[in-house]
């Protein structure tokens, strides 16, 4: 069986699924992570594309493509953030806020060298990203 979660953005108008499990799962602490979500970190999980589906109100989907490497998800209607495609990596990330019945089992912070708000929980903190994705795949301390 294949586990599906939905979610919604915050008016609910454009509905999502994700089927499977996250290829990834953590925060991000970069400062467009930070400027697009408005919060101090972002909590991601990371899907393969086919394993994301808009399931209702895909016209109401706007995209907001600042770099080719991130194509930004949002409502129309609401301004609600859904996900961010990551082309240049073939991931998605849909927050973790937008797929609440997810058990988010964060793995690594990426991006540690802009964090604004340090959290110390033993995960591995990297100072940009890893290696596979570009990144120098260096750990910083907490
Ligand atoms: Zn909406
Ligand atoms: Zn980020």
């Amino acid at each position: 069986m294949t586990e599906i979660h939905s979610g919604t953005c915050f008016c609910g108008s454009v509905e999502i699924e994700v089927s499977g499990a996250p290829e990834a799962m953590g925060y991000c602490h970069c400062s467009s992570c930070r400027s697009w979500s408005a919060g101090p970190v972002n909590a991601f999980t990371l899907w393969k594309p086919e394993n994301v589906k808009v399931t209702n109100g895909s016209e109401l989907l706007g995209r907001f493509r600042k770099t080719e490497k991130s194509d930004r998800r949002f409502c129309t209607k609401c301004g609600g953030h859904l996900m961010t495609d990551h082309p240049t990596f073939g991931l998605t990330d849909v927050y973790a806020a937008t797929i609440p019945g997810l058990a988010f089992a964060p793995g690594v912070h990426v991006n540690y060298a802009e964090t604004v708000l340090p959290i110390r929980d033993g995960l591995p903190k990297l100072k940009d990203l890893p290696a596979e994705l570009g990144g120098s795949g260096e750990a910083v301390p907490e």
